[in-house]
């Protein structure tokens, strides 16, 4: 047995507080450190079912990628979602950790796992870099192993993925080599990547004058889904919290949740 306490410290190496953004909050946001836990469920979102099965299931904390307190809560009311979602986990004793856009900066984290799976060259992916710091950034950038069309590399995102869907904006004739990359909504970095001299770039939750801007530019942008291009970091990270306490915590990846989005 182990208690929350152990998972943070954990999770503070794994990913790093101080790698959030200022807008972010990232870390324990329901329970005590104190609280014994046996069993771990790992998710991208904590959702009414993932608080309902962490009830049913007998998992004592719940680690995901998406906070469940984001902005100020102004009131606890049972019958609107965000109180009825934080009284069910009171009640059934379910602690919730999150590591929100620290893992995504974090190395090894939601970029990188997103850069392996749609088939960058690891030895060539490197932080996209902001004004503050060029060694640690939300995005990535790097090299395909051999250069693509444009749409045969979009066919091998989606499939690296798993989505249902993806969407595409030609840049124009070039093929890719160069790629961006930001995990669940990247749009704002479209224009970093065009001038960083990526062929592509991969994301989610594009919009149209985010494509109207990326096709002036001459970059092909690939919207894989906010969800699709996020949701793979969840096994990784039930991995390597398994490799840390071994069998001292029971740890489950959720494999259940899906996209919000369906396609009609
Ligand atoms: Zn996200």
């Amino acid at each position: 047995m182990i208690k929350c306490r152990d998972v943070m410290d954990v999770m503070e190496r794994i990913a790093p507080k101080r790698l959030a953004e200022d807008w972010d909050n990232p870390g324990l946001l329901v329970g005590s450190p104190d609280d014994e836990v046996r069993r771990i469920l790992v998710c991208l979102d904590v959702r009414e079912e993932t608080a309902e099965r962490a009830a049913a299931e007998d998992f004592q904390m719940i680690v995901a990628h998406h906070p469940v307190i984001f902005k100020g809560l102004k009131k606890l009311r049972t019958d609107l979602p965000d109180g009825r979602l934080l009284g069910a986990l009171l009640r059934a004793g379910v602690a919730v950790f999150a590591a929100h856009t620290n893992l995504d900066s974090a190395e090894g984290g939601v970029n990188d796992v997103l850069a392996a799976r749609i088939g960058l060259d690891p030895a060539t992916v490197a932080p996209f870099g902001n004004a503050d710091s060029l060694s640690e950034s939300l995005g990535r950038v790097g090299k395909l192993p051999k250069p693509m069309v444009a749409k045969a590399f979009a066919e091998q995102v989606k499939k690296g993925l798993g989505a249902a869907n993806i969407r595409f904006v030609s840049g124009g004739d070039h093929s890719v080599k160069k790629v961006g990359l930001c995990s669940g909504s990247g749009a704002e970095f479209i224009e970093r990547a065009a001038f960083m001299g990526c062929d592509a770039y991969v994301t989610g939750d594009v919009r149209y004058h985010d494509a109207q801007r990326a096709a002036a530019l001459g970059i092909h942008v690939i919207d894989a889904g906010h969800f699709a291009t996020e949701q793979p970091v969840v096994e990784i990270l039930a991995k390597r919290l398994a490799e840390e306490f071994g069998d001292k915590v029971e740890i489950v990846a959720d494999d259940t949740a899906r996209d919000f989005f369906e396609i009609l």
